[in-house]
């Protein structure tokens, strides 16, 4: 199973959890609140260092220019949810839904 980096909004405590794909978050092992959220941190280290090998040094790599729009998507789809309310969202912009496993 994969392993995903979550922070808790109550006490911001950040902790690792390994869960399946479709399980619901796991709640905050520092203060049990179930407010917490994903961090989509870095890209495999294997994969940057084969990416460096390849040539590729200096410039940003796929995994990471992945990595990047994966931080920036949730923060843009919120935004949005904010100002054109959910149903908006799902609507015209369903690709802003996408989980970046
Ligand atoms: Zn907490």
């Amino acid at each position: 199973m994969p392993l995903y980096d979550y922070l808790c909004e109550s006490c911001e405590t950040p902790y690792e959890a390994r869960h399946g794909f479709n399980d619901p978050a796991p709640a905050c092992p520092a203060c049990g609140s179930a407010q917490v959220h994903r961090v989509i941190t870095r890209a495999p280290s294997s994969l940057k260092g084969i990416m460096a090998e390849a040539g590729t040094g200096g410039r940003a790599s796929s995994a990471e220019l992945q990595s990047k729009w994966a931080e920036e998507t949730p923060k843009l789809r919120k935004k949005l949810a904010d100002k054109l309310g959910e149903d908006t969202v799902n609507r015209y912009a369903p690709s802003l839904n996408h989980n970046y496993e």
